[in-house]
């Protein structure tokens, strides 16, 4: 008897003419009536008033979301938390939205108010990173109110989209980041006249993104391509995640608090202040004292502070995240077949020197760079498999290198 050739039970494709057959009890089919019937499913879905599509979303918890940022980023306990109970929040929210339910679950968008250079970037994209959803980075400098030259707020969408790989479904469940967002604060108290091109406008047209609506977006971004289409985002599920600096916050800070200590209030002596560290203090008054529109303030209602980078975080940075910068310089010698290893006080130099010339966490890469561009040049294809860098040759390579371009900056 001649073999029987297997065929697909829903299209009749013999096994050789699709590229999978999978096997049912009684039946089989083929890939693309796997990929035709998926689409089905999703029409149905989408046309059964379900508004989105979390069957591939895992909700975790928020020790689990605090156990992942862990792994990334050093310090910054209280944002931490506070991050891992807003996600997880925000995606019981787009949970319970299969669910008819009267009780509305607002969304947490949040704002963190940190110096530059503390991890509010790393933070919104170990998130993004975490939950698998795409992830939009936006500066509010650039943004302008429409009709003046910048760009439109709704090309914070179109970031998210191309993020998204224009897939409109995943856009609509992604994190916007924005940076900066204490530059487009009211520039004084008094609204005048003249039009504040940067600063409120701006404020106002945030203020419907962060609200939830459906917005037209030009895909391409800009209006340098005027014939595009736009493409309907509904911003209702995105989460928003504001960061600035707010330069000066902390004397408005610092005045409330020693009011504070002189009314009623005596809760909070002066004596137990911690002046180091004032944004650990800030509440919303603060920002909306600092000129964001007390709007906006109510659409980011979880408020974080991020601390500032102490000498400790500064060396932990150095080699403990999951990716840090010296697990990053061993992999990249690894690759030429040399071990490198870098002494404790060798680091703890490195450390020492974004100190004292208040480079930060960004400053430990070029610090980092100066001292080891010189090995990397020399060590590819040499006999050297091993390197040892002591406190002694960071101290030489950085005043051949860096040092001396710092020292004549400042
Ligand atoms: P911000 O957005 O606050 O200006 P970033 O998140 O861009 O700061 O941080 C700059 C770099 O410094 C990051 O890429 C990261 O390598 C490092 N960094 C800053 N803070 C931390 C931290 N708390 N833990 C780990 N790395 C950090």
């Amino acid at each position: 008897m001649a073999k029987q050739v297997l065929e697909c039970s829903f299209c009749g494709r013999k096994k050789p003419e699709t590229s999978l057959l999978i096997a049912g009890i009684n039946a089989h089919i083929c890939d693309s009536c796997i990929e035709q019937a998926h689409g089905i499913v999703l029409e149905e879905v989408k046309s059964s008033g379900a508004k989105i599509d979390t069957t591939d979303l895992v909700l975790k918890r928020p020790k689990e979301i605090r156990a992942f940022l862990d792994q990334y980023v050093i310090g910054q306990d209280q944002t931490k938390k506070v991050m891992s109970v807003a996600v997880y929040n925000h995606y019981k929210r787009l949970m319970q939205q299969q669910q008819s339910d009267d009780v509305e679950i607002e969304k947490s968008n949040i704002i963190m108010v940190g110096q530059t250079g503390t991890g509010k970037t790393l933070v919104a994209k170990t998130i993004a990173r975490m939950l698998e959803v795409p992830l939009a980075i936006v500066d509010a400098t650039v943004l302008t109110e429409a009709g003046y030259v910048g760009e439109d707020v709704e090309t914070i969408l179109t970031r998210l989209l191309q993020a998204a790989d224009y897939d409109v479904a995943k856009a609509e469940r992604g994190i916007v980041f924005i940076d900066e967002i204490d530059k487009i604060a009211r520039k004084s108290d008094n609204p005048s006249i003249t039009r504040d091109v940067s600063g409120e406008g701006v404020q106002q047209a945030l203020l419907k993104l962060l609200e939830g609506t459906v917005v037209n977006v030009p895909p391409k971004g800009g209006r340098k391509h005027p014939d595009q289409k736009f493409v309907e985002v509904n911003t209702q599920n995105i989460l928003f995640i504001a960061g600035g600096a707010f330069d000066g916050v902390e004397r408005i800070i610092s005045k409330r608090l020693n009011r504070q200590a002189m009314g009623y209030n005596t809760s909070k002596n002066p004596d137990n202040i911690d002046k180091e560290n004032l944004l650990q203090y800030v509440i919303p008054k603060d920002i909306k004292d600092f000129g964001l529109i007390p709007e906006i303030i109510g659409r980011l209602p979880v408020l974080t502070h991020m601390d500032p980078l102490d000498k400790a975080t500064l060396r932990a940075i150095l080699t403990e995240p999951k990716n840090a910068l010296i697990k990053q310089y061993e992999k990249l010698f690894l690759m030429d077949d040399v071990k490198l290893t870098i002494d404790d006080d060798a680091l703890d130099y490195i450390v020492d020197k974004a100190l004292e010339y208040k480079l930060g966490a960004r400053g430990l890469r070029s610090l980092c760079e100066a001292v080891l561009t010189d090995a990397m040049y020399e060590l590819p294809g040499s006999d050297i498999k091993e390197l040892n860098i002591d406190r002694d040759y960071v101290e030489d390579s950085l005043n051949k290198n860096l040092l001396r371009r710092l020292q004549a900056a400042s």
